[in-house]
């Protein structure tokens, strides 16, 4: 007996002892890597004037078949943007592909390399009927007031096309030029599918490019304080993003009057399919991209979340738990059940001969669609309920490599403007959707950030009303991109 206790009491020391190595070992010093801050010059009232000016011209996609796009407005844009940046214009080379999206090419030296591709869209979503006067400042005003430059297309994503071209235009003005070839593909109809950004692609494929370096597209952002017991600033670059399918569930009913109804009718058996998959979530799995940010998010936690997080191995289970608590955690982790329509019944006294009910679900990297459609059909288990895919729908992209050189380029131009003691760089799972998909399975350094740091508020603005962008953001975003045209030649 007394063997046996102390044999326990050995492991638990060499348990405490395996559990503290690892949290020293994987500690902040250990890990991140010591960048340089660079200064970079930017013109800024210059700067910000062209993007409120950029905004000003309403390249609204509208819902899906309700009103095609306003092409004229389109034109002006990309005239605007003709104007604005006069040395890119003149050394790099534009065309105009799928009607309205554009293509920059910028030559590199060196045409065997690799070549790199930022994306961006120019089309912004439209402003919710009613909620125009909501608005502190118009929504196609770009005004600049009280430190920001509002309205659509300032955080989604006129930003990034014209936090690009700037940066170029300033990397271009200093006499840069590029080793491998750069592109800028930038869409005109993100917001409704993004045929503008897969013309891009196939048209750069059809030019036999290599696999591309770097692709990088909108996604995470500079994020200071927002992540749950990190104190300092983390960047999050979006590795991966998760699948899109509804599914549609239909039960037919006979009908008849209400006075003499059999005890469930098409409703009731509809709501009891519902209420099973409430009540049977996907499962939790921290791996991927999820499990990577955890990993570097330790660094800027307090000891024991730190042991916590540099253990996974035994608290994995715990960690997910815990992040689940919250929807936006959870969304990272599992699979995502929404039932977002529901229709039956036509009148009072009449049993319903129909009842449907439309299911979105946000796909986690490791499941797909099909998964997905046979775990809901066991759950439901009722052949009276027939479950059919509808609408738009898409598998998760690849995960992409963050110990990758194209990461490692994102990571070091972060660094060099923002530099801030303790900024925790990360990848992480993008719980939306963005064009960068379209790219994953082409090259496995695809990643989704803008460099511009924005508070959880900014999120809710993105689509919603007073949609707005920090002067100081954007500035951030223009050094970033310069950093990161120059940073290309090390890849
Ligand atoms: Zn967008």
């Amino acid at each position: 007996m007394k063997k046996l206790l102390l044999g326990l009491a050995g492991l638990c020391v060499l348990l405490v002892a395996i559990l503290a190595a690892n949290t020293a070992r994987l500690s902040p010093a250990n890990t991140a890597p010591s960048v340089a801050p660079v200064a970079v010059t930017v013109d800024s009232a210059g700067a910000i004037a062209r993007l409120a000016a950029a905004v000003k011209f309403p390249t609204v996609s509208f819902e899906e078949g309700t009103q095609p796009p306003d092409s004229a407005v389109f034109r002006a844009l990309h005239e605007h943007l003709r104007t604005s940046f006069p040395l890119v214009h003149a050394k790099l080379t534009r065309e105009t592909v799928a009607g309205l999206s554009l293509l920059y090419t910028w030559r590199g030296s060196d045409t065997t390399l690799a070549p790199v591709v930022l994306m961006g869209h120019i089309d912004v979503v439209p402003v919710i009927p009613g909620t125009e006067s909501q608005w502190t400042q118009p929504p196609f005003s770009g005004a600049v007031a009280d430190g920001y430059i509002w309205g659509r297309g300032t955080l989604d994503d006129k930003v990034s096309v014209l936090a690009v071209l700037e940066g170029a235009e300033g990397a271009l003005r200093a006499g840069f030029q590029p080793k491998r070839t750069i592109y800028f593909a930038f869409g005109h109809d993100e917001e409704v599918g993004g045929s503008g950004a897969r013309a891009l692609k196939a048209e750069l494929l059809k030019r036999g490019i290599k696999p591309p370096a770097l692709v990088l597209d909108e996604g995470g952002a500079i994020m200071p304080g927002v992540v749950v017991g990190a104190a300092g600033t983390v960047a999050l670059i979006g590795a991966s993003e998760k699948g899109f399918l509804s599914l549609q569930l239909t039960v037919k009913g006979a009908g008849g009057h209400s006075s003499a109804p059999p005890p469930h009718t098409a409703i009731g058996r509809l709501a009891t399919a519902i209420t099973k998959l409430e009540a049977s979530p996907f499962p939790l799995v921290l791996d991927g991209p999820t499990k990577a940010l955890m990993e570097r998010l330790r660094g800027g936690m307090p000891y024991i979340q730190r042991m916590a997080l540099s253990n996974l191995w035994l608290f994995g289970p715990m960690v997910a738990k815990s992040m689940a608590a919250k929807p936006a955690g959870a969304a990272m982790l599992r699979t995502t059940t929404a039932v977002t329509i529901v229709n039956g019944g036509v009148k009072t006294n009449v049993l319903p001969i129909e009842a449907k009910a439309t299911v979105n679900f946000r796909i986690r990297p490791g499941e797909s669609i099909e998964s997905v459609s046979a775990y809901v059909k066991r759950v439901i288990a009722d052949t009276g309920v027939t479950v059919e895919p509808v609408g738009f729908k898409t598998e998760p992209s690849k995960v992409s490599d963050a110990s990758g050189r194209g990461f490692a380029a994102v990571e070091k131009s972060v660094r060099e403007i923002f530099a801030e003691p303790g900024l925790i760089v990360t990848p992480y799972l993008v719980t939306g959707g963005t064009d960068a998909r379209i790219w994953s399975d082409v090259s496995s350094q695809t990643f989704r950030f803008l460099a511009a740091p924005m508070t959880a508020d900014a999120l809710t603005r993105a689509h919603g009303t007073n949609e707005r962008v920090s002067l100081g953001g954007y500035i951030t975003a223009v050094r970033f991109y310069e950093r990161l045209l120059r940073n290309t030649d090390g890849l």
